[in-house]
């Protein structure tokens, strides 16, 4: 008998050769092993395009009624994308953007690590993963040049009537100002996605700024979490027997590269943008990170990190059988089936999303991987490149 469930998955397509994966997962490991139920939105351009973008917006609202959603990669039109489909009606806002504004989320970045493919970092034995804030800072800064000394002040206007005035210098050169901004709402925000997804996964968070240099603005960001910390949630920490940790960001930087992994890292916005970069290509391959947007009421998005794949698509499209790496996208699944579960009391969907997860590791370890992994691997190590839909049979095998 199939697994059942009681709940639907809000089910988001895609675009291009994530689309053309999403089926074939859904064929070869899903459907046959579980009595699937989705609230299903065509996010595909296509479809997109001919609903004015209300099916994005449908998907926002689906996801915070229902609590679990799973995204296929989409395309996020720009210049290009507009003279390849020249029936686009307008240049289309990033799906992801707009899920993202009206979830109000946090984005988490795991990595999927195996024992055959090594991190740089020697001593990384468990996934890192990044807590981006997504709001603010330099982002929407504003910033100009000055060809001339002078002096630059601040002033405030309260909805109050309250006014106040800050000298920030006076210059005896040309010189580069910048004014940025962070808000109460968005850093508490930030603080309980983390919190939340801590708990969720089970693992210690490390928080990190420069309050030393930046009193006022790191350390508003810091006080914020500590407050909310002790407010709501050390008790279920401490429960779980895991951690919250905050320390100067470049004492985290030391203690990350000496680390063992296995923590969550929650950064500010520009710091989160670099080491994101830093830690995902430390641990390996694209198709190997996993992406889930996290709302500070517990609503969770799961998908790839990557993109659509578009130069596979093409190469599909002409009749070729590609390789394109499915991990991630399955993992997407995975997460939500296994989140599902959990919120459900669905003991038997939680165990399949963990042994599916396990077979891929298996099948990978097996040294069968989709081609841009198995360059990655240990020297010595024997490798079987294969397709996709070969990838895909053997992990059912495995299963
Ligand atoms: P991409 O789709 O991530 O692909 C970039 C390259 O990375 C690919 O050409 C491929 O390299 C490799 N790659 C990525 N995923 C792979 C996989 N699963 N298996 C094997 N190789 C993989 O990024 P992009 O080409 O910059 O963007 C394509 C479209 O995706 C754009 O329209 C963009 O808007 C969209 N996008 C969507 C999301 C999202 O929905 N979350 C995120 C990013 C981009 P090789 O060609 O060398 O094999
Ligand atoms: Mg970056």
């Amino acid at each position: 008998m199939k697994i059942q469930m009681t709940t639907p998955l809000v089910e988001i397509d895609g675009d291009e050769m994530t689309r053309v994966l999403w089926r074939m997962i859904k064929d070869t490991l899903l459907l046959p092993y579980i009595d699937l139920k989705t609230e299903y939105f065509d996010l595909g351009l296509q479809s997109r395009n001919d609903t004015g973008d209300r099916i994005t917006v449908d998907a926002a609202n689906a996801a915070k009624r229902l609590g679990v959603a799973v995204k296929c990669a989409t395309i996020t039109p720009n210049k290009q994308r507009m003279e390849e489909f020249p029936w686009l009606k307008q240049m289309w806002k990033s799906p992801n953007g707009t899920l993202r504004a009206i979830l109000d989320g946090t984005v988490f970045r795991a990595p999927i690590t195996v024992d055959c493919i090594k991190p740089s970092v020697k001593t990384w034995q468990a996934p890192i993963t990044i807590a981006r804030h997504a709001y603010g800072d330099v982002y929407s800064g504003v910033e100009f040049f000055a060809d001339e000394p002078g002096d630059v002040k601040m002033t405030f206007t309260g909805v109050s009537g309250k006014t106040a005035e800050y000298q920030l210098q006076t210059l005896d050169s040309p010189a580069v100002w910048r004014g940025m901004h962070n808000k109460d709402t968005s850093i508490l925000s930030f603080a309980r996605a983390c919190f939340n997804y801590a708990l969720s996964t089970k693992q210690d968070l490390w928080f990190s700024t420069k309050d030393t240099i930046s009193k006022v603005y790191d350390g508003r960001f810091k006080d914020i979490f500590e407050r909310e910390f002790d407010r709501n949630f050390r008790a279920e920490f401490e429960k779980l027997g895991i951690t919250y940790f905050y320390t100067l960001i470049d004492d985290a930087v030391a203690r990350v590269m000496r680390s063992k992994g296995g923590f969550v890292w929650a950064l500010k916005n520009y710091d989160g943008d670099v080491m994101s970069d830093m830690v995902s290509s430390a641990f390996g391959a694209l198709a190997l990170m996993t992406s889930v947007l996290v709302s500070p009421d517990g609503n969770y998005e799961f998908e790839a990190a990557h993109g659509t794949v578009t130069r596979h698509y093409y190469r599909y499209l002409q009749g070729e059988t590609t390789s394109t790496n499915p991990i991630a996208t399955i993992f997407a699944w995975t997460g939500a089936l296994r989140k599902r579960g959990e919120l459900d009391g669905l003991a038997d969907l939680v165990a399949f999303g963990e042994r599916l997860e396990r077979a891929c590791l298996d099948t990978l370890q097996g040294g069968v991987m989709t081609k841009d992994l198995s360059g990655l691997v240990d020297d010595g190590f024997a490798v079987k490149a294969v397709t996709t839909q070969e990838f895909l049979d053997a992990v059912r095998e495995k299963l």
